[in-house]
């Protein structure tokens, strides 16, 4: 028998052992300390034969024992202990009588001693461990009244060892389980902002080379609902009168078609224009006609006006659809990015596009054609150049007045650019009701199909006058051809016109290459 063990009941002290065995165990093993914790309880009955008996947490923070578990004790135990009594509690290794605890930490008692009485506890066993105090374990009376034997404090003090370390150990479990949470939770957190601040700077590039106004806002939309998860999205531009809005770009959004004017109405929409901030919140009911749960709306300004809203709708994997806060900083960057590359856009398109027509200024088709013209020369392919004409165009503006006229112009604009190459053939408006069209890799014969092609299209238009007359539009065509006609951009131009002169003297509504006369 260990010495330590003299005068404990062999049954006794086996029991104890197996009983502490499995509390400690189940401290170690389980993340559940109160069910451990009333196991303890549980077990001291069986060791010491009381029926009462409590467990007080300590709290260093708040430097107070808080009865966490309890048996036979229908009543919460709240001590006041102060740094000096937590000392000698962690120096002590024996289980302490009543008399003893009151010897050494006087005002302890003074504060709490009703508690005693009361419940009748006799003995304290503080549990330590490692210069930690986790608490201390309060055996009540034994169930037979006779006093704490020195065998009792013997089995007592060797279960508050144990049961300590299990503690201490639990806690520094817990604690690392608690960091390592954190941890994965700031790691993914980071994560997600990174991978967030790197699409951010992938749409910003985006946004930034984006240069036609055309493309712009389905780019805007796109990069929107990809950074913030939105289900959906919507571009609308606002209209002269601030009443109505027309539909530039949509993703996921079938109640609406791209041109639609819908009303402003009193919404999110219409604040954002009044305010000319980010509007944001849930939704009792559809916004220009698209329904939703939640939705945030940006301005994208030409300086202080808003000239286009951008509104997202419902976040994916929120159940009320809503947008976070970082979600709300990308946006209001994203609103400042568009702005920038909105007016950048308009600049552009102001400089390099016909009112009109919709086609390229002059100037921009001769910058154009100079870097065709070098770039045909150094890859030794062809380029053709078309020059068209409407056939006496005067007689419309004379007979139905200029607005015909200029109706006249825009429907022939509308057939060319229908029949030219998206992004290779370069339609132009070369000057009043005289178009022309750039064609890269394209020889004489391809280049007069293409004519034909817009020839027999305009000639085949329904067009009406004011009035309902039916007005007869034909164009005159010229090509003219790099190399074999011309070798600068100059010389294909008054090529190009030469062979549109013999469409004209020809008869005209008719096409004409250039040839040496
Ligand atoms: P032709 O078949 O020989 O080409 O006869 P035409 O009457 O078309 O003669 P021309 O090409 O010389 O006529 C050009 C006219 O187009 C002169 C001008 O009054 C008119 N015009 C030029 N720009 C515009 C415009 O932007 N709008 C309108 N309505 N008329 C324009
Ligand atoms: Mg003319
Ligand atoms: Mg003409």
């Amino acid at each position: 028998m260990i010495e330590e063990f003299k005068g404990v009941e062999v049954d006794k002290l086996i029991y104890t052992l197996v009983a502490l065995h499995e509390v400690t165990v189940e401290i170690a093993s389980n993340s559940d300390l109160l069910n451990a914790l009333t196991k303890l309880l549980h077990m001291i009955k069986g060791t010491v034969q009381t029926a009462k008996g409590a467990f007080l947490h300590y709290a260093p923070l708040k430097l107070v024992l808080d009865s966490v578990i309890s048996r036979g004790i229908d009543h919460e135990l709240h001590w006041k202990i102060n740094k000096m009594e937590v000392g000698k509690m962690i120096a002590t290794d024996m289980p302490l009588t009543l008399p003893e605890l009151q010897a050494m930490c006087p005002e302890l008692i003074a504060r709490n001693g009703a508690d005693f009485g009361k419940w009748g506890f006799e003995i304290a066993v503080p549990l330590s461990c490692r210069g930690e105090l986790q608490g201390v374990l309060l055996p009540g009376e034994k169930l037979d009244r006779s006093p704490y034997s020195p065998a009792d404090r013997q089995l007592l003090a060797m279960l508050g060892r144990q049961v300590s370390v299990a503690l201490y150990n639990f806690r520094l479990v817990d604690d690392l389980k608690k960091t390592v949470d954190k941890l994965r939770k700031q790691r993914y957190e980071i994560g997600a902002m990174t991978y967030g601040l790197q699409d951010m700077a992938q749409l910003s590039n985006d946004l930034a080379t984006i240069i036609d106004l055309d493309q712009l806002p389905q780019a805007i939309v796109d990069g929107a609902c990809r950074n913030i998860s939105s289900s959906k999205g919507v571009l609308v531009t606002i209209d002269a009168d601030h009443k109505t809005c027309t539909v530039k770009a949509l993703k996921n959004i079938s109640e609406l078609k791209i041109g639609d004017v819908i009303p402003l109405d009193n919404s999110y929409f219409s604040r954002t224009i009044v305010l000319g901030e980010m509007q944001r919140g849930p939704m009792e009911k559809p916004l220009l006609n698209i329904s939703g749960r939640f939705v945030v709306t940006v301005p994208i300004k030409d300086k202080d006006d808003v000239i286009a809203i951008l509104g997202c709708f419902d976040k994916e994997r929120d159940v009320n659809g809503q947008f976070t806060q970082t979600d709300e900083a990308i946006l209001l960057t994203l609103s400042s990015q568009a702005s920038t590359s909105w007016m950048r856009a308009r600049y552009y398109d102001q400089a390099t596009i016909d009112g009109l027509t919709r086609l390229y200024v002059r100037r921009f088709l001769e910058q154009r054609l100079g870097e065709e013209t070098r770039k045909a020369q150094r890859q030794s392919s062809f380029l053709s150049v078309l020059m068209l004409d409407i056939d006496h165009f005067k007689k419309f503006n004379d007979s139905y007045g200029h607005q015909t006229g200029d109706e006249v112009i825009r429907m022939v604009a509308a057939q060319v650019r229908q029949n030219c190459r998206q992004g290779i053939d370069l339609p132009a408006r070369y000057g009043g009701e005289e178009l022309t069209v750039v064609m890269p890799d394209t020889d004489t014969e391809g280049a007069m199909q293409l004519a034909e092609r817009i020839r027999h299209g305009i000639e085949t238009m329904a067009l009406s006058g004011p009035k309902g007359e039916k007005l007869n539009v034909t164009i005159s065509i010229g090509v003219s051809t790099f190399p074999q006609h011309a070798s600068s951009k100059d010389e294909l131009i008054e090529k190009a016109d030469i062979a549109l002169y013999r469409s004209k003297r020809g008869g005209r509504n008719r096409c004409s290459a250039y040839v040496e006369e």
